[in-house]
């Protein structure tokens, strides 16, 4: 599709084409609200960035990321979603109907929205690490950890999910190490203690990677003492991963939807409604808690419901 006409109005318009925009544009086709989904930058979401994925259920033996999202695709294209290789870069959404400025010049008109637009890990930005990513480099310790048994491993940040990603990464890797830019860990009391205390767990502080070592895959790091600049090489390392947090992609929204203070959408408890009708938001935008594919479609799901029920009730003249 190349162009839209400047008077349409769709029923329903869903930002992001990861499980959480995919599952909503499944309901909602299978509605016959006939959804056009703008599928982002990244078309299929975070996980086209990793190979293996062996915790959404019903895949015996797993599936591979790019696959598992090619084919959600395919489900959605069969019941009439339309897709669009395009980002909403501006939006009006307190008008009815909502207006979206796309990063390819077009303005679309809807009266629901689904903003699905997920969250980017952070990384340290270095070549070779993104070389190396899916390949030894990972964001997802739930997703990634059980690739790395036995072998010893490096955890990046000092956070929340930086402690918790190193205790339970120590189920797999035969070592842990923790490598925190500062003297101090910035997360909670009660993990800071836990991790700590873990045996297998061995933190390095004033420590920061200054770069990826290996081909085709990681074959150790190098390592930058922050105090001295002094950078060492470790070869026994064969997996780094990276928690320095999330970014969530919600710019084109945070001026006109409630959210924290991180830029994360807020939802009305038990709901996937925002602040403003006919505005719904799913999966990693709304959530820095589970990020999972399996915890994003189903949020996904109930935003389609909720956009559904909505509509009908704007039909039925109740507002909804
Ligand atoms: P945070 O922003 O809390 O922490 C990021 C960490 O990464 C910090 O220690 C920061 O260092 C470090 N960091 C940032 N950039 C770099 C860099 N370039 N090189 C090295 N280190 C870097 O993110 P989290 O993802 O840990 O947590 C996000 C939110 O989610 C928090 O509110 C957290 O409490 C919550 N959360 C809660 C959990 C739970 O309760 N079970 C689990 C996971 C997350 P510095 O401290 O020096 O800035």
């Amino acid at each position: 599709m190349s162009t839209e006409s400047a008077d349409r109005v769709e029923d329903i318009i869903i930002c992001g084409s990861g499980p959480a925009g995919l599952t909503a544009a499944l309901y909602a086709a299978r509605a016959n609200l006939r959804p056009l989904v703008l599928e982002g930058m990244q078309p299929g979401g975070q996980l086209t960035i990793t190979t293996d994925v062996e915790n959404f259920p019903g895949f015996e033996e797993g599936i591979m990321g790019p696959t598992l999202m090619d084919t959600m695709k395919k489900q959605v294209e069969r019941f009439g979603t339309r897709m669009l290789l395009d980002e909403v870069t501006e939006a009006d959404l307190s008008a009815q109907p909502i207006v979206l400025r796309t990063a390819n010049g077009q303005t679309l008109r809807t009266r629901a929205l689904v903003i699905a637009t997920g969250a980017t890990a952070r990384y340290l930005g270095l070549p070779n690490e993104i070389r190396l990513q899916g390949h030894g480099v990972s964001a997802c310790a739930t997703c990634d950890g059980f690739f790395f048994q036995g072998v010893e491993i490096a955890v990046v940040g000092g956070g929340d999910s930086a402690a918790e990603e190193a205790n339970f990464l120590t189920k797999f890797a035969s070592r842990v190490h923790l490598l925190v830019r500062r003297d101090a860990l910035r997360a909670s009391k009660i993990m800071a203690d836990r991790v700590m205390k873990n045996p297998k767990v061995t933190i390095h502080w004033n420590t920061e990677v200054a770069d990826v070592l290996g081909a085709k895959e990681v074959e150790g790091i190098r390592v930058r003492d922050t105090q001295t600049g002094a950078e060492t090489d470790w070869g026994h390392i064969k997996g780094l991963f990276l928690a320095i947090g999330h970014k969530p992609n919600s710019d084109p929204f945070v001026g006109q939807l409630d959210h924290d203070e991180t830029g994360y959408l807020v939802t009305q408890p038990g709901s996937t409604r925002t602040n403003l009708p006919g505005v719904f938001a799913a999966g990693d935008i709304q959530d820095h808690t589970y990020r999972q594919a399996v915890t994003a479609a189903g949020s996904g799901c109930m935003a389609a419901l909720d956009a559904e029920r909505w509509l009908e009730a704007q039909e039925a003249g109740d507002g909804g």
